[in-house]
């Protein structure tokens, strides 16, 4: 596990790696008053740099190419940073709202080595734009108008490819926005040879592909589980958090909704967009309680996930410019669930729950990737954006703990059924325990009269014989009395056992009957065949040369036994089988001892 756990944070590493190398440059050159100078540190002829720092900014109007730079244009203008949006920048002393329209613009100094043709990236700016290199317009997103009516927004990336002659780019940019919150170009755009460029595009569509199927997957997996298992709901709010942050991946940064659908309007491509965020916070907190239920509030819980439903609703119902103003107080209630989600994990850790630990560990992490990006967007750290990293590590380490509950569950199964197992085992010992008889280790009378029933029954089934046999010990009541009764144990163990040994057949059985008398049960056996098992019984027992007590009858211990065989012929009378048999067992006494005695031919009862 550990080792699986190694490579999955190395491959993020590594991939982490390459977001950073092709979303930044590596060098820390940005734009200065409306200048970015490449000369210089751009000595490749295969080179990309973002065109981040300080631009020029006209707000209220869509000011030409060939105007910008002019005397109104110096007049009007002031210096932003991109990438932002313009919302609440202190423009001529005053605030500006989030809509609007205003013109950008950047000189770039690509220096005398890059003649040809360049390409500019252009992310989806909130919410219109058009772009003009030297004058000339390469790229556009929507419909960049100068009011509501005449304007449509999008979110579409484009790369503009243009020809280059000189050493010194003018970008001119028209920006709209009358549907978003926030206006203005609130991303990273960056310029390099076309090559360099499209790779960058190419090799982050394919990060976001990557991120959405692995997220994907584990949400199908994880919904599969739970449809197999209902019970347990975790699964199922694991499996939609990771759908919405499936969908998530591909309506953020890249886009990549649109290449499956570039016909979507903005309208329902910024709700899709939304959404996703909005319901990570519900999906989650459920997801959380449905682990550490005991040390959660509710209501707290129920504030939560009520406020991320809310607001779906709201992005469902009201227009994109109401509900993208809401996204800051939505961050602030996101932001609340966190540290109370790390307060709950910690109580949970502090408590010794199943995985607490690991699930603390993980969103720790994931907070801080996060608080690291804020930092890097401010520019105060200089280790790049790591949040899609953060996040799949946060991810991989919730199906650890789901794989882990699991494997807990199993674990518990297993034992629970050895128990059972067990159980059924001591029970079985115990219930053939009392079949036996003790001292000799024959069956018992018990045992005896089940199986007589049972073969009794068999019989009048199948219309066959069956046959008894009752042995008695000859004056073993003087054999105690001379040998003493331990030596009178161990003479009724050897007679048990040479009876034992002197039946064969599968449904043969031997049982002592009480005191020193035995049965013989020879189900399916005739009179003939009982009576020649008897004698030879008879003979063995004699044959043991056990010197007798009383020596009138033989000089060695003897046995007498008394035959009987029955055709079964009604439900009730096993019983007189055995009554015939002592019969017999009597004549046999008293015509000497040592001898057996039967019926023939056998009775029908
Ligand atoms: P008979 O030849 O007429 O059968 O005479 P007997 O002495 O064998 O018959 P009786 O029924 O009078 O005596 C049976 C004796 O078997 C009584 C008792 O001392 C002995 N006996 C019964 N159960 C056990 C036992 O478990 N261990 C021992 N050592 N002796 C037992
Ligand atoms: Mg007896
Ligand atoms: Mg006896």
């Amino acid at each position: 596990m550990k080792r699986i756990v190694f490579i999955y944070l190395l491959l993020s590493f590594l991939s982490s790696c390459h977001l950073s190398s092709t979303d930044g440059d590596g060098s820390k050159i940005s734009a200065q008053k409306g200048v970015l100078d490449l000369t210089g540190v751009n000595e490749s002829s295969y080179y990309m740099f973002s065109l981040g720092g300080e631009w020029e900014f006209v707000y209220g109007l869509h000011v030409s190419p060939e105007e910008v730079g002019g005397e109104q244009w110096e007049h009007e203008k002031e210096i932003i940073r991109v990438p932002s949006t313009w919302k609440d920048y202190l423009y001529k002393g005053k605030k500006l709202p989030g809509t609007g329209i205003a013109t950008y613009r950047l000189t770039v100094i690509t220096g005398d080595k890059n003649t040809g043709s360049l390409a500019v990236l252009i992310p989806g700016w909130e919410t219109a734009y058009r772009l003009f290199v030297n004058s000339k317009e390469v790229a556009s997103a929507g419909v960049a108008g100068n009011d509501p009516t005449n304007s449509v927004p999008a979110w579409t990336p484009r790369i503009a490819e243009f020809s280059v002659a000189d050493e010194v780019q003018e970008l001119v940019i028209h920006i709209t926005n009358f549907s978003h919150a926030r206006g203005g170009p609130a991303m990273m755009p960056f310029i390099g040879t076309v090559d360099a460029v499209r790779k960058m595009r190419e090799r982050n569509i394919g990060i976001k592909f990557f991120s959405f199927g692995g997220l994907f997957i584990i949400s199908l997996y994880h919904l599969a589980i739970f449809l197999l298992r209902r019970k347990d709901r975790s699964s199922l709010y694991f499996s939609l958090f990771c759908m919405t942050m499936a969908i998530r991946s591909l309506v953020i940064n890249e886009q990549g909704l649109l290449l499956f659908l570039p016909s979507i309007s903005w309208d329902i491509h910024v709700r899709i967009s939304y959404l996703s965020f909005a319901l990570a916070l519900p999906t989650i907190t459920l997801f959380l309680e449905s682990l550490y239920k005991d040390d959660m509030k509710r209501f707290l819980t129920r504030l939560f996930v009520a406020s991320g439903l809310i607001y779906a609703a709201i992005i469902v119902f009201t227009p994109p410019a109401f509900f993208t103003f809401l996204v800051a107080p939505f961050q602030a209630v996101i932001f609340t669930a966190a540290v109370y989600g790390i307060i709950i994990l910690s109580v949970s850790t502090h408590r010794k729950r199943d995985e607490a630990r690991l699930f603390l560990g993980a969103f720790v992490f994931f907070f801080l990737c996060v608080i690291n990006d804020i930092l890097f967007h401010h520019q105060i750290t200089s280790v790049g954006y790591i949040v899609p990293m953060g996040f799949h590590i946060f991810i991989f380490f919730q199906a650890i703990i789901l794989a882990k509950r699991y494997a807990s569950s199993y674990t518990k199964i297993e034992e629970l059924f050895m128990e059972k197992t067990n159980l059924e085992g001591a029970t079985i010992t115990l219930q053939s325990l009392s079949y036996l008889d003790p001292l000799t280790g024959l069956p018992n009378r018990r045992r005896l009269d089940e199986y007589l029933d049972q073969s009794w029954r068999l019989a009048l089934r199948e219309g066959g014989e069956i046959s008894l046999i009752m042995i008695d010990i000859d004056f073993f009541k003087k054999y105690n009395d001379h040998y003493g009764h331990p030596a009178g144990d161990e003479t009724l163990k050897m007679v048990a056992s040479t009876i034992q040994s002197s039946i064969h057949r599968p449904a043969d059985l031997s049982a002592r009957y009480g005191g020193e008398e035995f049965v013989v049960l020879l189900p399916g056996t005739g009179a003939e065949g009982a009576l020649a098992v008897a004698e030879n019984i008879r003979f063995k027992v004699n044959s043991l040369g056990i010197p007798a007590a009383d020596k009138s009858v033989s000089e060695y211990l003897s046995i007498s036994l008394g035959c009987s065989t029955v055709k079964p012929a009604s439900e009730d009378a096993p019983l007189h089988l055995v009554e015939l048999a002592d019969q017999a067992l009597y004549q046999a006494k008293a015509a000497g001892r040592n001898r057996v005695e039967g019926n023939l031919p056998p009775v029908e009862n």
